[in-house]
């Protein structure tokens, strides 16, 4: 049986890091992004480089009708399948002091991380309560645990997801379905690539940025069968910095 993994914002950085190591634990990729074709397809092929197989899904994971043709729609083709594991990973910063940041910069930043992870998660949450088998695995951040001047949003994105997640996983605990979230610190990624790293990598105990390979063996351990009394929890990945 082809056991199906979908990674939103799997294209570039901590996601496609997901995707490499979920391919290597033997699951099929559906691949999400929202614009770059290039990366995605490079993803795509790092799968296939792994033996693994896997499919891109171009959608705006905070287009409620974008995700849900594209789910509805891979799921009519696979009336057998169902999606095991989902890793809600896209997102976006839009820093600012909030007395200058405009509503847009606010609203974007919710709706890519707190609307992706509704838009993409309810649909596929009847499925795996129906298999009793299921992992939702939340990315969020050290942002969101201590909230961090210049990301209100980014802060009440992530934390809002973090209620999220200890809600929903005592909705769905009893059905073999664990729901989790992954703090991460900085990580290197194209996100973090505008950041002093020099200067902010002296405040890191471990001294240096994270790697998205680290995060992603955290996720991994999240999907497997050895986390399923793990749930409601959010981990930081983060080199000792809170
Ligand atoms: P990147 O900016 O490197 O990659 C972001 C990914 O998300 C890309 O694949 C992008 O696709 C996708 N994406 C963005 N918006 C959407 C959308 N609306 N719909 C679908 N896909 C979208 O980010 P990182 O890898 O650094 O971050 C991944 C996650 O980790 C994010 O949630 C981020 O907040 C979180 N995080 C990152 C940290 C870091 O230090 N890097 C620290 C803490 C948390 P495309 O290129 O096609 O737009």
């Amino acid at each position: 049986m082809i056991r199906y993994a979908l990674v939103t914002g799997g294209s570039r950085g901590i996601g496609r890091a997901i995707c490499e190591k979920l391919a290597e634990e033997g699951f099929h990729l559906l691949i999400n992004y929202r614009s770059e074709d290039a990366a995605a397809e490079e993803t795509l092929q790092r799968v296939k480089a792994l033996g693994a197989d896997g499919e891109l899904l171009k959608f705006d994971v905070a287009d409620t009708a974008a995700t849900q043709t594209a789910l509805s729609s891979w799921a009519e083709a696979h009336p057998d399948a169902y999606i095991e594991v989902v890793v809600n990973n896209a997102g976006i910063r839009r820093d600012n002091l909030m007395v200058w940041m405009p509503a847009q910069d606010w609203s974007q930043v919710l709706n890519v991380t707190l609307g992706g992870f509704f838009n993409v998660t309810q649909p596929l949450l009847q499925p795996m309560l129906t298999h009793r088998r299921g992992r939702i695995i939340n990315i969020v951040s050290l942002s969101g645990l201590k909230g961090l001047p210049g990301q209100t949003n980014y802060s009440a994105a992530k934390g809002g997801l973090i209620a999220a997640t200890k809600a929903l996983s005592q909705e769905v605990a009893k059905r073999g379905v664990t729901v989790n979230a992954i703090a991460p610190g900085f990580i290197a990624t194209d996100m973090t690539a505008d950041l002093e790293e020099k200067e902010l990598k002296k405040q890191i105990p471990v001294g240096r940025f994270g790697k998205p390979e680290e995060v992603a063996a955290l996720a991994a351990f999240l999907a497997s069968d050895s986390a399923a009394y793990i749930t409601g929890e959010v981990i930081s990945i983060n080199g000792g910095l809170y």
